[in-house]
């Protein structure tokens, strides 16, 4: 279940613009980490670096030390690296039960239906899906799919979870119930990243924040520390 995840001098350009222009950065296990900036920042980019979904330019990505830099996503996830998109990215007319399954049968080594079934089934208690597995998902209003996002990734049982703006759309008790979830993952010792863009749930969630302008790091450290750094409030006011 212990997850680590190193980003070491990742850089991705885009045409002449470097999207990602050196970033160093950590997710722990145990711990919950942000990673914060303005619009165009380059936070995705680097977020689809350390998934899979796009090539770094430069630098390396280690899952657990292990170098998976040249691996693509569904080689990640078999590894124990989950994540969630920023644009919601279900199966409309699957069922949320069945959206939630497909995680499950991504993670390696599990054909047994069994064992699919209670990992699927884990997944939607832990998020309170249960009432709503048998829905189609393009039914369900926003806040839930986010949820059904976060339940598919949980079911392919990973170390590494990756997060992008979990909370967007969420209404408060949503929102109390995510905060809630994502504790109690960190506490059973996964490594959990996140691009936020709402400062009080990075104050309130947050161990560690790294925060990003113009494709580098600006500041990194302890959550309060990095918050209330002038240069973090003035590169990241846009969004807040
Ligand atoms: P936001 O908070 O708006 O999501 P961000 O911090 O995630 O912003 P990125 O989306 O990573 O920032 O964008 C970083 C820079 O790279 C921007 O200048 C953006 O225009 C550029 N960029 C990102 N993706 C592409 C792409 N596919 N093609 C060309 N340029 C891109």
């Amino acid at each position: 279940m212990n997850g680590r995840l190193t980003a070491r001098g990742i850089v991705r350009r885009y045409g002449g613009i470097e999207a990602v222009a050196g970033v160093d950065l950590t997710a722990r296990a145990g711990r919950i980490t942000a990673l914060i900036g303005p619009n165009g920042a380059g936070k995705s980019t680097l977020f689809d670096c350390l998934a899979g979904t796009a090539r770094p330019d430069a630098g390396r990505v280690l899952l657990n030390g292990r170098d998976v830099t040249r691996l693509p996503a569904h080689r990640r996830v078999r590894l124990g690296l989950a994540r969630t998109f920023q644009q919601i990215a279900v199966f409309p007319t699957l069922s949320v039960g069945d959206n939630v399954r497909v995680g499950a049968e991504h993670r390696q080594g599990r054909t047994d239906p069994r064992a699919v079934a209670a990992q699927t089934a884990r997944a939607l208690d832990l998020l309170g899906l249960r009432d709503v597995a048998a829905e189609p998902a393009g039914s369900q209003p926003t806040g839930t799919l986010r949820l059904v996002e976060l339940a598919r990734a949980l079911a392919a049982d990973p170390c590494v979870l990756l997060l992008d703006e979990p909370a967007a759309g969420l209404d408060a008790a949503q929102t109390s119930r995510l905060v809630a979830v994502l504790r109690g993952l960190a506490e059973r010792g996964l490594a959990l990243l996140l691009v936020e863009h709402d400062a009080g749930l990075v104050a309130e969630l947050a161990d560690t924040v790294y925060a990003m302008a113009q494709g580098r790091l600006v500041a990194a450290g302890p959550t309060a520390a990095v918050l209330t750094d002038p240069r973090v409030a003035g590169a990241w006011g846009a969004r807040t």
